[in-house]
């Protein structure tokens, strides 16, 4: 069901280039979804009934927010209880779902965790697979298609891309999101953090460190990690 970003939008004898009138880049033509969604959103709009900018920030809280605070949460619980983190990196359906974050688009989940001798990255080769109840929405930049290709071909180069060198002697594990299996990374926990409580842990967490694009940095520290 899931996989439906790249089939062609138009059906019934109508072009998808008959049915644009605007312009931005593609990387291939819309969903037919998409399409009603957007003809559909922007008719609200035309007809006052939204406020787009409400829609922005409704699409920012999911994608920037709520999403990624929740993964946030269950790394801070494992960096802090030796027992959940064995829970979650074995059985991480279960574990999820102790904390709240089960649900659609999360039905089968596996957590992979940073180690100083393994890199984590996740990626959807085949559309944008992504785990929402623990992260929300996924960036614009995880739909693309380099992204898509790249980061299996070349997973040092698109990391470096995003400001992460990882060492040649440290593993990269590409991990490729399905419909029926999705991911996230337990980021290593950043140094000086002793005296740190969960909930200030979390707060540390970044969204990108979630997908295995970023590493995290110590609170104190004004570089990266
Ligand atoms: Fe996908």
């Amino acid at each position: 069901m899931e996989k439906t970003d790249l089939q062609p939008a138009a059906t019934g004898g109508v072009s998808g280039e008959a049915v644009h009138s605007h312009t931005h880049d593609h990387q291939a033509v819309p969903s037919d979804l998409a399409l009603r969604v957007k003809s559909l959103e922007s008719l609200l709009v035309e007809k006052g009934l939204v406020d787009r900018a409400a829609l922005d920030a409704l699409v920012d809280a999911y994608e920037n927010k709520i999403g990624p605070r929740n993964g946030a949460r269950v790394v801070a619980r494992a960096w802090t209880d030796p027992a959940y983190k064995q829970r979650l990196l074995t059985d991480a359906n279960s574990a999820l779902a102790e904390l709240g974050f089960a649900g659609q688009q999360g039905e089968n989940m596996v957590v992979v965790e940073n180690t100083p001798e393994v890199h984590n990255v996740v990626v959807c080769t085949l559309c944008s697979c992504y785990p929402w109840p623990v992260l929300g929405l996924p960036p614009v930049w995880y739909k693309s298609a380099p992204y898509r290709s790249r980061t299996v071909m070349d997973p040092r180069g698109v990391l470096n891309e995003f400001g992460t060198a990882i060492p040649q002697d440290v593993e990269v594990r590409v991990w490729d999101s399905t419909a029926e299996l999705r991911y996230l990374v337990l980021p290593e926990r950043p140094a000086d953090t002793e005296s740190l409580t969960e909930e200030e842990l979390a707060a540390l967490v970044t969204r990108d460190s979630l997908i295995g694009v970023a590493k995290l940095a110590p609170p104190t520290s004004e570089g990266r990690a």
